[in-house]
């Protein structure tokens, strides 16, 4: 129940190349491993990296996060599972304490939050998040200020659940609290939830999603009939539409998500777009400034104090850099490559173009001829075409624009 059962043995980067002082750092400590269990956890962590980093959208983001393991032995193996909100009655010593049954649902696993923080500040000091591996197949987590996830059926979903409320604020879309019967969750109070994903409004003006939402999709998007019960319905909405669905922060009336289904309502469920550029906005760290020399025969990274920068590229004939990355054109060909995160390592993805603009999640680029505009796809050197000629493209965190090369106009990219 106390640090007397057990010990920290030590911590590994299991995952990531990014600078620890500019990484998004996701911190995995075990609980409920024995000394002779350890290799379970590490298994389990390896299973976590290969989950998180095919998942989208994080699958595009990677080399931004780095993981770390923290392995941590208890004198027992698993975690307390209390009779009184339906468990075995099992106890466990171990190190952070983990028990299911918090407020009396079995499901919800929650662990000595204030220890999870203090060891892993010792052990990565740079740490965004913390998650707690617990050693039990029975089912449960919890998003607070760590998250925490058994290893049932589904562990590593339940976990990228978690991390949706530990590292990004996200709300639950499921519109139930303890199992979908209960009484007292038919209306939503009053008062709009903080989180960005959830809302009590339909106005299309004000709704916080609307940029996600088409001008013809209706809203609301889909009503609950019966506010006495979880509306379990198919989607009535064409797959993929953005819009306000009735149900949700566990509610079964007057709140909404944003799409029928989300990771944040169904662990097998993908994350739907507006918790996914939650995520991709989130996660991006405080990025550095790059340079290219006067000749035009390196390219420099501040290191992030005094008039110190490190080389980290050759020759280049422009550079463009954003949250996504830095990419730099071949001075000759003008091929585009990208930054992998370590000196002089670049990767060819394109041919030449008249420019290009990096957003959170991509680059753009113009085609030398300036007759269409074409997107990253994220790996090997394929593009989407996605719009037709244009004067000039900028990128940023909020989008891409681009001008009409005859006006002059501006427009912006609404994302297909
Ligand atoms: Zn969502």
């Amino acid at each position: 129940m106390t640090t007397s059962d057990g010990t920290v043995l030590g911590s590994t980067r299991i995952h990531g190349t990014a600078p620890r002082n500019r990484a998004f750092t996701l911190v995995l400590l075990g609980d409920g491993f024995t000394a002779a269990e350890q290799t379970a956890f590490d298994t389990a962590c390896t299973s976590f990296v290969t989950a998180m980093t095919t998942t989208p959208p994080y699958d595009r983001i990677g080399r931004a996060v780095n993981i770390w393991r923290v392995n941590v032995t208890s004198t027992d193996s698993g975690a307390d599972d209390p009779v009184g909100s339906g468990g075995t009655g099992a106890t466990a010593r171990t190190y952070f304490d983990s028990r299911f049954g918090a407020n009396g649902i079995r499901r919800l696993l929650v662990c000595d939050s204030s220890l999870v923080l203090q060891t892993a500040a010792v052990q990565v000091p740079e740490f965004t998040v913390a998650l707690v591996v617990v050693n039990s197949t029975v089912y449960g987590g919890s998003g607070g200020s760590v998250g925490t996830y058994s290893l049932a059926d589904g562990a590593t979903e339940i976990a990228l659940h978690e991390i949706g409320h530990t590292a990004y604020g996200l709300a639950d879309e499921y519109a139930y609290y303890a199992g979908g019967g209960e009484t007292g969750h038919d209306h939503h109070p009053a008062g709009e939830p903080s989180e960005p994903n959830v809302t009590l409004t339909t106005d299309r003006s004000s709704v916080k999603w609307g940029w996600a939402i088409g001008p013809s999709t209706p809203l609301p998007t889909m009503s609950n009939p019966d506010c006495a019960t979880v509306d379990s319905r198919p989607s009535t909405a064409p797959a993929g539409t953005v819009g306000c669905f009735e149900g949700a922060h566990y509610y079964h009336c007057g709140a909404y998500r944003p799409e029928h289904n989300c990771k944040m309502r169904e662990l097998s469920a993908p994350f739907c777009p507006v918790c996914a550029q939650v995520i991709r906005a989130r996660t991006k760290v405080a990025e550095n400034i790059c340079a290219l020399t006067p000749a035009r025969d390196a390219v420099y990274r501040y290191d992030g104090s005094g008039i110190s920068w490190t080389r980290i590229g050759g020759p280049a004939g422009q550079i463009y850099a954003g949250a996504w990355g830095l990419v730099a054109t071949n001075p000759s060909s003008g091929d585009l490559y990208r930054y992998l995160g370590t000196p002089d390592d670049w990767q060819y993805i394109g041919s030449a173009g008249a420019t290009f603009a990096v957003a959170t999640d991509t680059v753009y680029g113009l085609t030398p001829s300036r007759d269409a505009v074409y997107r990253y796809d994220g790996s090997g050197a394929s593009w989407t075409r996605i719009g037709g000629p244009a004067g000039q493209i900028y990128a940023g965190a909020w989008g891409l624009v681009a001008t009409n090369p005859s006006s002059g106009d501006l427009y912006r990219y609404l994302g297909t």
